[in-house]
């Protein structure tokens, strides 16, 4: 049997670790260009300027707001005009995919500085592109994973808490997913089977959110960095990012991805979204009272949706709910990576016990 995992090909976390940046672009070459989130551009930028530029002839440009063919064209356009040796992104998501995407069509290497600790993208080999309307248009696989990853600890403590929890939600499910894929010998993001080490790191993952996260979300809350905060970044970021790349991911991302065809939950995130799809992947797993009740304990601590109310979807109707389970059934979902026979029905079920059982709780029922 093969195993592989994959990894970024650094990985450097910390209070004011974005000083780093010109040391680090100045490794592939002399010229660097980064994109950066309009906040980051105008506030976090000129703080970290003039050490960067010591080290690098650096050029910041602002990015677009969509992660689309016609933002990556005019980056790639741009970093070709200026003859950069390194690619950067400092930001979220949408920024991080467009420096990847760019990044791969000039064959060159990438930096991706995160400026919030929402999900587990800055560590993966891929880029989500969407359309100029904002809908997901296609996953584009990469040969491999970013060269840097700089984290830097003091800009991800002052961005808003709601972040933070929500790449909690994203790293809750990594280890309930890679579990799931580790028994089953499911594939992982590298087509094969995942190592010992991925696990390992998934398990930790879990493991660190339940014993760290609340005092994290308090240290965000307060705006500082502390050892647990640092911790729970990591989690969400490094740990959880290898941890879904190379554990491979199951149940919790496809009622993810189901919950999408409802309008009502586009304005929540990706992590809160993931939240419910592990409070119903414990009831379609059948996993024992304790570990089922551990979970909500966890959410409900640092603020993670259990109910569908939390997510958009209050009085949602039960054919809606159908459209959410047959979607997370979809040919070629992760979900068949569950070692439970899988229906849409069943989804269905769990999906409205994790709810029941969310409501019940809030109220004091049990
Ligand atoms: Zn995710």
């Amino acid at each position: 049997m093969i195993q592989a995992s994959i990894f970024p090909g650094k990985y450097v976390q910390g209070a004011g670790a974005l000083s780093r940046l010109g040391k680090e672009s100045a490794k592939f070459g002399k010229k660097a260009f980064a994109i950066c989130d309009p906040y980051v551009f105008e506030s976090v930028i000129p703080g970290y300027q003039d050490e960067i530029r010591k080290e690098i002839d650096i050029v910041f440009e602002k990015f677009n707001g969509e992660c689309s063919d016609k933002e990556i064209n005019r980056v790639t356009e741009l970093v070709k005009a200026e003859g950069s040796s390194v690619v950067i992104a400092v930001g979220g998501g949408k920024t991080i995919d467009t420096a990847k995407a760019v990044a791969h069509a000039l064959s060159l290497p990438v930096i991706i500085a995160p400026t919030i600790a929402s999900t587990d993208a800055p560590c993966s080999a891929l880029s989500v592109i969407y359309t100029d309307e904002g809908a997901v248009d296609r996953y584009l696989f990469l040969p491999s994973n970013p060269n840097v990853v700089l984290v830097d600890t003091s800009v991800i403590a002052k961005a808003p808490v709601r972040f933070l929890v929500s790449g909690m939600g994203d790293a809750l499910s990594t280890w309930l997913e890679a579990k799931s894929c580790q028994t089953g010998y499911a594939n992982n993001f590298a087509g094969e089977k995942g190592s010992m080490t991925a696990y390992a790191l998934a398990e930790l993952c879990y493991e660190t959110l339940l014993e760290f996260g609340v005092a994290a979300k308090v240290s965000n809350e307060t705006g500082v960095v502390t050892p647990a905060f640092e911790k729970v970044v990591e989690a969400n970021t490094l740990l959880s990012g290898l941890g879904f790349e190379s554990g491979g991911i199951a149940s919790c991302h496809a009622v993810h991805n189901g919950l999408t065809v409802l309008e009502p939950t586009h304005k929540y995130y990706h992590g809160e979204k993931v939240s419910i799809g592990v409070v119903t992947s414990v009831f379609l797993t059948d996993k024992p009272a304790d570990f089922i009740d551990e979970v909500y304990d966890f959410c409900e601590s640092v603020g993670l949706p259990t109910t569908l109310a939390q997510v958009g979807l209050e009085g949602v109707s039960d054919e809606d709910l159908m459209k959410v389970a047959v979607r997370a059934c979809a040919e070629g979902e992760t979900i068949y990576n569950e070692l439970v026979p899988i229906t849409p029905e069943a989804v269905f079920s769990a999906i409205k016990a994790a709810d029941a059982y969310g409501r019940a709780r809030k109220s004091g029922e049990v």
